[in-house]
């Protein structure tokens, strides 16, 4: 989907720009909303929008 790709080039953008480095893997970390589902009850689920910083690290394990 054409719009959700623009938020995530937004999102990376916002994360460049503050800059913010890695001490561990020395690459940029960058901000982006990751979208959590709980389950909450029989069948029903709900979305958690946490902000975190992505880099090397914990790519893998955020964009699967
Ligand atoms: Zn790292």
């Amino acid at each position: 989907m054409a719009k959700q790709q623009d938020f995530a080039e937004k999102v990376k953008k916002a994360g460049l720009e503050k800059g913010i480095k890695c001490k561990v893997c020395g690459g940029q970390k960058i901000s982006t909303l990751f979208i959590n589902s709980i389950k909450s009850g029989a069948g029903s689920y709900r979305f958690n929008r946490v902000q975190i910083q992505v880099c090397k690290c914990n790519e893998k394990s955020v964009y699967v």
